[in-house]
């Protein structure tokens, strides 16, 4: 089984990683030679827009992405070829803020209020309605807090404009949320759906830091309202693989704040926390094979390493770490690598994040 993977991140390296151990051959196509994934997949060194690059993964049986951003043409030309998952129209979707929330307000899913923006009068009328503060965010291309400006005043909203420069952009009202969750989810050709365990998720700077597996329990109503976002997002885009909902919790309901129909960030502690990883149960949607178990198998955290890295030896001395790294070049907030702590029981684990949190350079 050739399974063709678009762009060639961390995201794809550990996909091709699980991909290897399933007995499945990873390609990928980057355009980057040191991409994180050329060191453990067959890479096509070429852009995804590329033709040359399409045609050197012709012979796949299946193609998936590790990005929210996959030009159309490619989706289009592999969809002759092969399946294609999660699906074509999801990728088109997910990844543009506007289509998202306008998707989610039809499924009758709450969000933050926003208004689109394409001009200074469109966001000076929308913060006379949403008031302030409140984020700018450009539609396209914006993750890890990229292309966002939190606004305080009508001049940092002129300030933003102007280095927003016309790039459509949609304006959202602020949350001053409790806490920011996600849920992942898979979902097999079937329509079968499996969730792993809600996640609690602390940012710095827009940036995942600390993602911690909270105990599943099937009877508390804001992890129910979670699934039941995640399953009508996952049926309406009827997406095949990994469904990501990241949340705002505020006042015991949840808000959406964004998709993504990938692996993500915030599962990455499944690799050594639930009984099938993220990127394993997404290699056997996307095959048709059967969905493995999402059950936690004791106490996770997982804590991201970004910017510069931590002696390996420092990390390796935490009690239950793990040590994942991507292989990237150190530069300021590039995710260079995780680390995830394992525990038998909580307290131990709070004690390996004592330890592990402030040694990435995070607040604990
Ligand atoms: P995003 O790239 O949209 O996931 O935003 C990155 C982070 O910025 C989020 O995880 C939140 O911590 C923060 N953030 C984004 N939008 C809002 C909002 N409307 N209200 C409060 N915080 C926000």
């Amino acid at each position: 089984m050739k399974v063709a993977i678009l762009g060639g991140g961390q995201l794809a390296r550990m996909l091709s990683m699980a991909a290897h151990r399933l007995g499945m051959e990873p390609f990928v196509i980057d355009p980057k030679p040191d991409a994180p994934a050329a060191a453990v997949a067959h890479h096509v060194l070429a852009s995804l827009d590329d033709p040359a690059g399409w045609k050197a993964v012709a012979h796949c049986d299946v193609a998936t992405a590790e990005l929210d951003h996959v030009p159309p043409r490619a989706l289009d030309w592999l969809g002759l070829h092969m399946p294609v998952h999660p699906c074509p129209s999801a990728f088109g979707l997910v990844g543009d803020r506007l289509r998202e929330k306008r998707l989610l307000a039809e499924l009758g899913i709450e969000t933050a209020p926003f208004r689109p923006v394409d001009s200074l009068e469109d966001l000076l009328h929308g913060i006379d309605e949403l008031g302030l503060p409140a984020v700018l965010k450009t539609r396209f291309e914006g993750y890890d807090g990229k292309g966002q400006h939190l606004l305080r005043s009508v001049e940092d909203a002129r300030r933003a404009w102007q280095e927003v420069d016309g790039t459509p952009a949609i304006l959202e009202g602020w949350i001053p949320f409790d806490r920011e969750v996600s849920m992942l989810g898979v979902r097999s050709m079937g329509g079968e759906l499996r969730f792993w365990a809600p996640v609690e998720n602390r940012h710095e700077s827009g940036i995942l830091r600390v993602s911690r597996p909270l105990e599943m329990d099937p009877d508390d109503p804001i992890q129910e309202q979670g699934r039941r976002a995640l399953a009508s997002v996952a049926d309406a885009l009827r997406c095949v693989g990994v469904l990501t909902v990241e949340f705002f919790e505020v006042d015991g309901r949840l808000l959406v704040n964004e998709l993504a129909c990938r692996v993500h960030n915030s599962g990455h502690w499944t690799e050594e926390g639930a009984e099938t990883s993220q990127f394993e149960n997404h290699l056997l949607a996307i095959t048709g094979l059967p969905l493995g178990s999402t059950r936690s198998t004791g106490p996770t955290a997982m804590v991201n390493l970004i910017g510069d890295l931590p002696g390996r030896a420092s990390l390796l001395s935490v009690p239950g770490a793990r040590v994942h790294l991507y292989g990237k070049t150190p530069a300021p907030g590039r995710k260079l690598g995780h680390v995830t702590l394992r525990a038998s029981e909580p307290a131990a684990l709070e004690r390996a994040l004592d330890v592990a949190v402030p040694m990435a350079g995070a607040s604990r």
